[in-house]
């Protein structure tokens, strides 16, 4: 609470007791949020370009006749940038996920909710496709405010049916390019051409994920952000007094007040037009503090920006600062836990590019089966019993033969040829005969020749087991 002036007490604290886009009998409250204009909105509209472009287009992008990026979860193979990664790659994919984190929460603790007002997708999709949809449809907010209370004329059916046919159309195509990111654009392909009962599973996907997003953009929309994103409810623990956030410079705007004509100004700069409130997509003040709500959209710095152009003040009463940069006047300083992040992240970028740098497209593992020694074989022969697992991490399913490279011997595979499918791994067994006149000590060094599809591409290194010399 704090005086304004000698007779009126205003309380700061009562926007704490409700949430913009509930009533008082706890209803939902429609938000039409003003059309925002100015440089973050214009570099923001630039910037999403760019990532929709990358969103719908890089599934079609194929690498010798593979895709370039690919997430398939539900067989458990993912490509990036043409580079297959299976369940046998678990190391780099878990790294990779623990540095995806350490990013943002690193990113989070220096920048504040930057990323959910730039590059979520549900903000890009809500603020940068739908909605413009929207105001191109129904009009900025007054307008659809008084479509939406108006009654059911020939135009409000054309507006609303106009609008709802473009959501879902837009829903089925986002719908679909999600499933090209799980499953590949060949896949979806089918899906879309072949007889729906071959593809039941997928087409149940793509109508279940169509109707998800209609949902979410067309009537979920804020309340995704405030009441389901995990992100969002993570940021009382990532932002401390030093993180860049969208802020209002109450030591320049207070004490607030209305700009009257001809009278001399003794207010802060803050004319309390609420021009920032009307553009704000989750309903809130940003002149009562950082809230959950804010989606760092930038839309009321440029709201603002406008109102301080015309009435002739300096832009950035709302702009990126930290508190601590608005109550001392001092500059962005680098704090001891970003400096703690900063040095986990590079340690963890460092491993990553290390593994995926020596990561090679078969993995084997030859060694001597458990629990075996040597066994006497007919015609005068030892044999030793050896388990070879092979990891194939091309796009091509491979064929295997080995060979005895350094010696005279016999190499025998038990059961059949050594086939290992595309991203899988395969485990076979094999023995190895020798002469035991050419046993000169009990462990006799072995090379095997690994070839795959009849081109050698490594020689491991083992032991032969045999009986001890006599001298
Ligand atoms: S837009 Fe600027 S001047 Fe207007 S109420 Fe918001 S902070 Fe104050
Ligand atoms: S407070 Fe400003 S930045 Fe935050 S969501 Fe509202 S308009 Fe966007």
């Amino acid at each position: 609470m704090h005086m304004q002036s000698s007779n009126t007490i205003i309380d700061t604290d009562s926007f704490r007791d409700h949430l913009g886009i509930i009533t008082d009998d706890g209803k939902r409250k429609n938000i039409y949020p003003k059309k925002p204009k100015g440089k973050f909105y214009n570099a923001r509209t630039i910037f999403s370009m760019v990532l929709l472009a990358f969103l719908f287009g890089m599934p079609l992008i194929k690498v010798d006749g593979h895709p370039f990026m690919m997430f398939n979860i539900v067989d458990r193979k993912f490509i990036l940038f043409g580079q297959v990664f299976g369940t046998h790659d678990f190391f780099i994919l878990a790294l990779g996920f623990i540095t995806f984190v350490v990013s943002i929460i690193l990113f989070t603790a220096v920048f504040g909710r930057v990323f959910c007002g730039w590059a979520c997708p549900q903000t890009v999709f809500l603020e940068m496709v739908f909605r413009k949809i929207e105001f191109f449809i129904e009009g900025d907010y007054v307008k659809q405010k008084n479509l939406n209370s108006a009654p059911w004329t020939g135009t409000k059916i054309f507006k609303k049916l106009s609008k709802w046919g473009i959501f879902f159309a837009l829903s089925v195509l986002i719908a679909n390019t999600f499933l090209a990111w799980i499953i590949g654009i060949d896949d979806l392909r089918k899906i879309i051409t072949e007889p729906v009962y071959k593809h039941l599973g997928g087409f149940i996907a793509m109508i279940l994920f169509s109707g998800a997003f209609y949902f979410v953009f067309a009537w979920f929309r804020e309340y995704a952000c405030i009441y389901v994103c995990p992100y969002g409810r993570l940021q009382g623990v990532l932002l401390d007094k030093k993180t860049t956030v969208i802020a209002y410079d109450y030591v320049r705007g207070e004490p607030r007040g209305k700009l009257k004509k001809g009278e001399e100004r003794t207010n802060g700069d803050c004319i309390d037009c609420k021009e920032c409130m009307a553009v704000c997509p989750t309903a809130i003040d940003i002149r009562n503090g950082t809230q959950l709500e804010c989606v760092n959209c930038t839309a009321c710095i440029d709201s603002c920006d406008n109102i301080m152009d015309k009435i002739g003040k300096p832009r950035g009463l709302i702009r990126f600062a930290s508190e601590d940069s608005i109550k001392n006047k001092t500059k962005f300083k680098i704090s001891a836990r970003v400096i703690a992040y900063s040095a986990v992240l590079v340690i963890l970028l460092t491993v990553l590019t290390i593994l995926i740098s020596s990561r090679k497209p078969m993995d084997v593992t030859i060694l001597r089966a458990p629990g075996m020694i040597f066994q006497e074989q007919p015609d005068n022969k030892i044999s030793n019993l050896y388990t070879m697992k092979l990891t194939n991490k091309t796009f091509h399913d491979v064929n295997i033969t080995l060979k005895l490279e350094n010696i005279e011997g016999e190499l025998k595979v038990i059961g059949n040829d050594i086939k290992v499918p595309s991203g899988d791994v395969t485990e076979t067994k094999f023995l190895v005969l020798l002469p035991k006149d050419k046993l000169t000590v009990m462990n006799t060094p072995l090379e095997i020749g690994v070839y795959r599809d009849g081109t050698k591409f490594e020689t491991n290194k083992i032991n032969f087991l045999g009986p001890a010399v006599q001298k």
